[in-house]
């Protein structure tokens, strides 16, 4: 299975935020979405998953194309996606956060109950199953914010800076969360992450942006061998 970006161009007035800008996501496999502030990721992500309609370029999902499909459909059809900004009801508890998306799937409230359990315990939440979602740590919130992605029956996960503002302890350890579902799951996960030992480790291949334009892909390890690569982040004398 796969989803697949071609030669995608978005354009918001006179700003280029992609442009001509192709990528590939495999069932099974990590790839880190990479670039400095203002560089695409986002739109991209949007774009990946129905928020966003290009102005030029097709998305295909395992070859069918869905490039004016709505987000809705994307999702039901299993491309999930995370946001930078954890969108939970502050008021509720955590599982019930959980179980809302499950009932978004069409299970019914009891199954969605048990089955919201399970993902929390999956993700080691179960203590603040019974906490309202205000009350949690940011680190917990994005998680919550997974554990609600992974409701959905991700086939593809698309996750917009799920290591931002957690300390790198906790950012290690959502990394090993990351690298288990894609095992448990075998979804395919797009992961924008700003830290590069971390994504180093984490991803298979990299897609980096710089200013809507691909700049370099690969292994990490072409990445960092690519001189167009070393000159943005390494500085040219590197
Ligand atoms: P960050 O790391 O800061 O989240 P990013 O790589 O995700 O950045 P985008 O958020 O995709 O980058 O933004 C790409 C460009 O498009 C930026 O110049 C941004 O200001 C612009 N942009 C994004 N969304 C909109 C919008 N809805 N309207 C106008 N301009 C936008």
């Amino acid at each position: 299975m796969t989803l697949e970006a071609s030669a995608i161009t978005v354009r918001f007035g006179g700003i280029r935020a992609v442009e001509d800008v192709s990528l590939r996501l495999h069932q099974g496999e990590i790839v880190g979405l990479i670039g400095p502030n203002g560089a695409g990721k986002t739109t991209l992500v949007n774009v990946l998953s129905g928020f966003q309609r290009p102005r030029a370029g097709r998305i295909a999902l395992n070859g069918e194309d869905a490039t004016r499909w709505p987000a809705h459909r994307f999702a039901r059809n299993g491309v999930v996606r995370t946001f930078q900004a954890v969108r939970l009801y502050p008021g509720m508890t955590v599982a019930e956060n959980v179980e809302t998306a499950l009932v978004g799937t069409g299970l019914g409230r009891a199954a969605a109950r048990g089955q919201a359990l399970e993902i929390l315990n999956y993700l080691g939440l179960t203590g603040r199953a019974a906490l309202p979602a205000k009350a949690l740590s940011y680190g917990d919130e994005r998680r919550v914010g997974i554990a609600r992605a992974l409701a959905m029956e991700p086939r593809f996960l698309l996750l917009d800076e799920p290591a931002a503002g957690l300390n790198i302890g906790e950012a290690e350890e959502l990394d090993r969360t990351i690298a288990r579902i894609r095992d448990d799951f075998s979804c395919g996960i797009l992961v924008i992450e700003h830290n590069m030992a971390l994504v180093m480790n984490l991803c298979e291949r990299l897609h980096v942006l710089a200013t809507g334009r691909t700049l370099a892909e690969g292994t990490p390890a072409e990445v960092m061998a690519n001189p167009a690569f070393k000159d943005a982040y390494l500085g040219a004398d590197a």
